[in-house]
C-alpha cells in the first residue's frame, strides 16, 4: 500500500486554508501539512515593504479573532496595520433610532480590529515560509477526490502535471464556489440574497475616530469602517454597499466625484464630506451553507463550509472559531493515536463548531432579513429594536459580544464556548 504523502493536505491558501496550516504547525506536533493553493504565488513584498493602497479589500476581525491570532503569533505582525475599531454606531436611514457601542462600555481597548486581506496574506505567507513542516505548492490545482479505507487520494496539477497524491485528511478550503465540494457530492444550502456589495476605500472630509458605521437604508446594509492607513491617515474608511443589481449598475456608471455624492446622500454627513472614493469591487451576495462539513477523512472549513453576507463582518471570524475546533480535534488525534482524517476525531471538529456556526449565521441572516428588505411594516419594529438597543444595556451588551465574536453571555453554555475559553 502506497504511504500516504501528507498527514494533512489543505486544498486552497486563502484566509481560511493558510491560517489553518499555520495554526496546525503552531498547536499540533508531528502532522506533515501540504497546502496546495491554485492561484501563482505572488511574488509578495516582505511585510516592511508593504504599502496601503486604495484598492485594498478589508476584513473586520472580531476581538475574539484578535486573541485566536495572538495565540498563532501572529497578532503582533497584523496588528502593525490594523485599525481598532473602538466605537459602531448602527443607524437606519430615515429612522430615529440610532445604537451606540463602546468599547470601554465592555472593558476592551476594542470591539474588533479591521486589518486590510493583503497585508492578512503577507503575514500569513511571511510566517507560513519560516515553518518547516508546512509544504506550500503553488500555482497547484486539487482534483477529483477517490476515498480510500483509510485517507484519500487525489489528483494534483502541477506545473503542467498531473499525480496523484495521498494524505490521511483532506481539507477543504477552496472557497465559496467549492468545485471540491461540489465533485464530493455535497450539496448546499444557497439563498441568493439578489444583491452585490460593492466595496471601495473612501476618504472623508473628517476623521473616523476609531468609529465603525452600520447604516441601514431601504436599498440595503451599509458599513464603513475604520481603516489604518491610507493617503490621508485617520480619515480613511473601507466602505461595504449593499446595492440591488440596477442600482450597482448605476453606481459603476458614475464617475468618482458622482460616487461620492450618492454616497453622501445616504450615509449623510456625519463624517463630514466624501473626498474620494477608491478603486472598487463588487460580490454577488449569497447565503451557503453545505450540509456537511465532515465525511470520513475529509473536513470543509472557510467559506467552503459557510459563506455569509459581509453585513455584519462575521464569514472570517465565524471560519477562524472552525479553523481553532479542527486543530483541538487534531491535537486529540496525537493525543489518542488516531488518524487526523478518523471521523471519531472530524466528527469532534462538526459537534464543537455546530452551534456556534448556526447561531452565527442565522445572527447576520436576520440582521439583513430584518435591516436589509424593503418592508415598510418592519420600519417601527426595526426602529424600536434600535431604540430599545440604545436604552437596554443587556441588549446591547448582548449585541456587542456578538460583533466582537464572543457569543452571547447569560445563554447556556455552548459545547463551542468550550474551546473558545481556551482561546479567550
Ligand atoms: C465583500 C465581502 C466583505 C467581507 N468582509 C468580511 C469581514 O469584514 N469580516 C469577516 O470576518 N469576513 C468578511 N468576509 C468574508 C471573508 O472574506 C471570507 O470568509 C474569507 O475570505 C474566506 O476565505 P476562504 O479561505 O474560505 O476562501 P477564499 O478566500 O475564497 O480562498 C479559497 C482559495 O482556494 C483556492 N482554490 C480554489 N479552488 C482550488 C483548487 N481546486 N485547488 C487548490 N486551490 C483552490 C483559491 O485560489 C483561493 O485562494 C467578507 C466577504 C465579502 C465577499
Amino acid at each position: 500500500m502506497q504511504q500516504p504523502d501528507t498527514d494533512i493536505l489543505i486544498a486552497g491558501g486563502g484566509l481560511a486554508g493558510a491560517t489553518l496550516a499555520l495554526a496546525i504547525a503552531r498547536r499540533v506536533p508531528g502532522y506533515r501539512i501540504t497546502v496546495a493553493e491554485a492561484f501563482p504565488l505572488a511574488e509578495a513584498p516582505a511585510p516592511e515593504d508593504y504599502q496601503p493602497s486604495y484598492d485594498a479589500r478589508s476584513t473586520a476581525l472580531a476581538w475574539g479573532s484578535r486573541k485566536i491570532f495572538e495565540d498563532l503569533g501572529l497578532w503582533a505582525a497584523i496588528s502593525a496595520q490594523a485599525a481598532p475599531i473602538e466605537r459602531i454606531h448602527v443607524s437606519e436611514k430615515g429612522r430615529f433610532g440610532v445604537t451606540r457601542l463602546a468599547a470601554r462600555d465592555h472593558h476592551q481597548p476594542a470591539l474588533g480590529y479591521v486589518a486590510d486581506n493583503r497585508w492578512l496574506g503577507l503575514c500569513l505567507m511571511d510566517a507560513l515560509r519560516r515553518e518547516p513542516r508546512i509544504e506550500w505548492l503553488a500555482p497547484a490545482e486539487v482534483g477529483p477526490v477517490r476515498p480510500l479505507e483509510a485517507g484519500v487520494d487525489v489528483t494534483l496539477r502541477q506545473n503542467g502535471e498531473t499525480r496523484c497524491f495521498r494524505t490521511r485528511c483532506l481539507v477543504v478550503a477552496d472557497g465559496g464556489r467549492s468545485g471540491l465540494r461540489e465533485a464530493l457530492g455535497i450539496g448546499v444550502h444557497r439563498h441568493e440574497y439578489g444583491q452585490y456589495a460593492l466595496i471601495a476605500n473612501v476618504t472623508t472630509e473628517r476623521p473616523h475616530e476609531g468609529t465603525a458605521w452600520e447604516r441601514f437604508t431601504e436599498r440595503g446594509p451599509m458599513a464603513l469602517l475604520p481603516l489604518q492607513g491610507g493617503p490621508r491617515p485617520g480619515h480613511s474608511s473601507a466602505l461595504v454597499w449593499t446595492l440591488s443589481p440596477e442600482a450597482l449598475d448605476e453606481v459603476l456608471g458614475l464617475g468618482e466625484r458622482d460616487r461620492c455624492a450618492r454616497l453622501q446622500a445616504i450615509f449623510g454627513w456625519r463624517l463630514g464630506r466624501f473626498i474620494r472614493f477608491g478603486e472598487s469591487h463588487h460580490y454577488p451576495l449569497t447565503l451557503a451553507t453545505a450540509d456537511e462539513t465532515v465525511r470520513p477523512s475529509v473536513a470543509l472549513v472557510g467559506n467552503a463550509a459557510h459563506a455569509l453576507h459581509p453585513v455584519a463582518g462575521q464569514g472570517f471570524n465565524l471560519a477562524l472559531r472552525g479553523l481553532m475546533a479542527l486543530v483541538e480535534s487534531f491535537r486529540f488525534a496525537r493525543a489518542h493515536d488516531l488518524s487526523p482524517g478518523d471521523l471519531t476525531v472530524l466528527a469532534r471538529y462538526q459537534q464543537q463548531h455546530e452551534a456556534d456556526r448556526r447561531q452565527t449565521i442565522g445572527f447576520s441572516d436576520s440582521l439583513v432579513r430584518l435591516f436589509g428588505g424593503d418592508l415598510p411594516a418592519l420600519g417601527p419594529l426595526r426602529n424600536a429594536g434600535l431604540v430599545g438597543l440604545d436604552l437596554v444595556p443587556a441588549a446591547k451588551h448582548w449585541f456587542a459580544r456578538r460583533a466582537m465574536g464572543l457569543g452571547a453571555t447569560g445563554s447556556p453554555r455552548q459545547p463551542t464556548d468550550r474551546y473558545r475559553e481556551h482561546w479567550q
